[in-house]
């Protein structure tokens, strides 16, 4: 059996004319003789009527602090009418097809609701249904514990999902269909000239989504790379070719975009970040004061970032909405921190960044005549990051997608 997993996001599911995209790639797939596993979001965008953020207003609107078991529950619904819809769609056009839940399908979890983490995969039950020639659809972004309890996959669960049960069921390959033509060079929305990536690694893809790339999660990229199953990202309303998201492998270089030889591969902007800054007094006991920062964060499960210790200041970043939270805290434990709201954080991404020199003076120079300050880097082998205030943000990713060439 050659099982294909296909991955709809909740746009290439909006509507009735956009499902039948959504059927055609179905039935495409089977006519090249795979199996096909379709696994669905839910359908729409925040407003949209069954979609996560609207289910969440929903209840939230009432009362603050749902209980996280209920939530799941009641998100894990979206999935499941798109699911249907689209089992509708399918058996209308004369396609067997069977909708399993998360829990059904046979994805475990851990109860850490809202958050879970898949423990493991029993396929069986999806591989009995494709035996029987039926097309399975699954709900993405959901699973269930050992007990019975329906569980949600947290942000991009529905590419966790795709990419857990393409490497489950061995799968030829994991498609995830999107509302853009593939990964491009910068986020489309800002940088009108961003270009689609033929090829681009499993750990290009992974830095680019953890900067804030949201084309597709990080964590589904890292499931795909354990048994290097390839990836293709696509887009439902046309027949380009997209991205295939592998390992490096020299017949790729023939005739394709080269992978090995792009020092930059994109950029990714992440916004609505604080920086906070704290100045370790003199007289105290510096190692000691800078594990009681950093204990008070984690204790309070606030996530930081762009961490950059020097001798008089602790700097880092934490997400807007936790700003405040972090300053009390630092307050609480005697420091005097200070804040600076607004921020965000662009990412320069590339293999190449490490061997060649002057990346990061071109970078300075870019956002300097762009007139753009840098609040804060830093860098690693394969990244380079900027702090730049938010309304710099736009013009921080343009001004350094041209003077990489990124377009062209
Ligand atoms: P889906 O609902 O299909 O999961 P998403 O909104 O999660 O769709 O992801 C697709 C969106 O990702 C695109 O519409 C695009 O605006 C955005 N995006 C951000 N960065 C990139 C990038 N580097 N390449 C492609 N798309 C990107
Ligand atoms: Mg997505």
């Amino acid at each position: 059996m050659r099982i294909l997993v296909q991955k709809f996001g909740g746009t290439s599911l909006a509507n009735p004319e956009r499902r039948a995209q959504v059927a055609a790639k179905v039935s495409e797939a089977i006519n090249q003789g795979f199996s096909p596993v379709v696994v669905v979001s839910a359908i729409g965008r925040s407003g949209d009527p069954y979609a996560t953020d609207t289910l969440i207003k929903m209840v939230s609107s009432i009362y603050s602090e749902v209980p996280k078991r209920e939530m799941d529950l009641l998100l894990s619904c979206g999935e499941i009418i798109s699911g249907s819809i689209m089992v509708s769609t399918l058996q209308g056009l004369g396609l067997e097809a069977v909708l399993l839940t998360g829990g059904q399908a046979g994805i475990i979890t851990n109860s850490s609701f809202g958050d879970a983490r898949i423990v493991r995969i029993e396929p069986e039950n999806i591989l009995e249904q494709l035996k029987e020639g039926k097309v399975v659809v699954i709900t993405g972004f959901q699973g269930m514990t050992e007990n019975g309890q329906i569980t949600t996959l947290g942000r991009g669960g529905s590419d966790t999902t795709a990419c857990s049960i393409g490497v489950a069921l061995n799968a030829e390959a994991i498609d995830i269909y999107t509302d853009v033509e593939g990964i491009m060079t910068a986020d489309p929305r800002i940088v009108q000239d961003a270009k689609i990536l033929d090829v681009i690694t499993y750990n290009d893809i992974c830095h680019l989504a953890h900067q804030g790339a949201k084309v597709i999660h990080p964590r589904a990229v890292e499931i795909a790379m354990q048994k290097n199953i390839p990836l293709r990202v696509k887009c439902t309303f046309s027949d380009a070719p997209g991205t295939l998201v592998t390992n490096v492998q020299p017949d790729l270089a023939e005739g394709s975009d080269m992978i090995g030889d792009r020092i930059i591969t994109g950029i990714a902007h992440t916004p609505n970040v604080t920086q906070i800054k704290i100045h370790v007094q003199e007289e105290e006991n510096k190692p000691k004061a800078i594990t009681k920062i950093f204990k008070g964060m984690a204790l309070a499960d606030i996530s930081v970032d762009f961490i950059s210790v020097q001798p008089e200041t602790v700097l880092y970043t934490v997400r807007d909405e936790l700003a405040k939270k972090a300053v009390n805290i630092l307050k609480n434990l005697g420091f005097n921190p200070e804040s600076a709201p607004g921020c965000a954080k662009i990412a320069l991404v590339g293999g190449g960044i490490a061997d060649v020199p002057g990346v990061m003076a071109n970078m300075a120079e870019a956002l300097a005549e762009s007139g753009i300050e840098i609040l804060q880097s830093a860098d690693s082998h394969t990244t380079i990051w900027v702090l730049v205030k938010k309304e710099h943000m736009v013009p921080a990713v343009q001004s350094l997608h041209k003077k990489f060439e990124l377009g062209i």
